[in-house]
């Protein structure tokens, strides 16, 4: 029976420590790190991360501020308020809440390049890219990042370990498969054309979904004692999200599981307060 990493844990011992750097700040340079999020249209799942994201910040004496755009914002006017922001210097950190509403970009890359490298708190910008493929100082994406995060807090040794990563998107798989790599774990990255998927998840030490799928990883494709990091979000019923893992089945066959909800998710607004502080450091005073 696996044991059950409870993201609430991590994610406070996370928080607990943004908030003595926040208290630092504001004693040293007498300003609070700030986080500018901007949210475009009414769609109801990111109405929520936006307000989780507004009350993390809150409770950690972070100021937050919600720029709340109409979806028939035009592009340029998407851009302005970016470009308002990036010469802001009493923000720190600026986050588009994507997805944006269809018809005002062709590709959300277009917004998201916009935003100063040195303020990318979801460190989506190509810059930030690069550099963590070359594992330079850059703000990590918060849920892959996350993900390590917890394995390390949890004394999970990564190091030489097979891991497997199921997805390939640019939030979580790719960035995935290089952390995991930064970490000295020998990774094998899967998709939706990969063949005998089952085979190689049968290989991995530590095996990370994020595919979208409800209960896609189920217990005969995972290794005996496996680490099984369940980064899916699924809404199967108005009021039940499950995972990309069979669950109570996997728990059976693993050695480590993260649950869903209650597991990654936390990690991840976790992390992004982090990065709003790293982002303070990265500007100077
Ligand atoms: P995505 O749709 O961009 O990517 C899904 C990936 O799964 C693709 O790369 C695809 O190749 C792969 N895939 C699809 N079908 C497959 C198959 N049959 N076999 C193997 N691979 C297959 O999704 P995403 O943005 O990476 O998100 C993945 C999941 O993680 C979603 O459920 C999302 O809600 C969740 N998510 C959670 C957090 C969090 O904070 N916990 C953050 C981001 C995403």
């Amino acid at each position: 029976m696996a044991k059950i990493l409870e993201g609430k844990e991590f994610a406070t011992a996370i928080k607990e420590n943004v908030r003595k750097k926040v208290e630092e700040i504001k004693e040293k340079y007498k300003i609070s790190p700030a986080l500018a999020v901007i949210i475009v249209g009414n769609n109801p799942a990111s109405e929520v991360y936006v307000r989780n994201k507004h009350k993390a910040c809150e409770d950690l004496g972070i100021v937050s501020k919600v720029i709340e755009l109409s979806e028939s914002v035009s592009k340029d006017e998407l851009l302005a308020k970016i470009d308002e922001l990036n010469g802001d210097k009493n923000i720190h950190g600026i986050l588009v809440q994507l997805p944006l509403p269809e018809g005002i970009v062709k590709s959300e890359s277009e917004i998201l390049n916009r935003i100063d490298p040195k303020k990318d708190v979801d460190g989506f910008h190509p810059v930030n890219v690069g550099k963590m493929v070359t594992g330079e100082n850059a703000l990590l994406p918060c849920t892959p990042a996350g993900c390590i995060r917890m394995m390390e807090l949890a004394g999970i040794e990564i190091e030489g370990k097979n891991a497997v990563v199921i997805g390939r998107s640019n939030i979580v798989g790719k960035p995935m498969l290089h952390l995991l790599l930064q970490k000295n774990a020998t990774v094998t990255l899967c998709h939706s054309k990969t063949k005998n998927l089952k085979e190689m998840t049968k290989q991995a030490d530590i095996l990370v979904a994020a595919v979208g799928k409800p209960k896609f990883v189920t217990a005969d494709m995972v290794k005996e004692g496996a680490v099984v990091i369940d980064v899916g979000i699924n809404r199967i019923a108005p009021k039940k999200l499950v995972g990309d893992v069979d669950f109570d089945a996997v728990k059976e066959v693993a050695g480590f599981i993260t649950p869903v909800p209650g597991g990654v998710g936390l990690l991840t607004v976790a992390m992004l307060m982090e990065n709003v502080v790293r982002a303070f450091e990265l500007q100077g005073v």
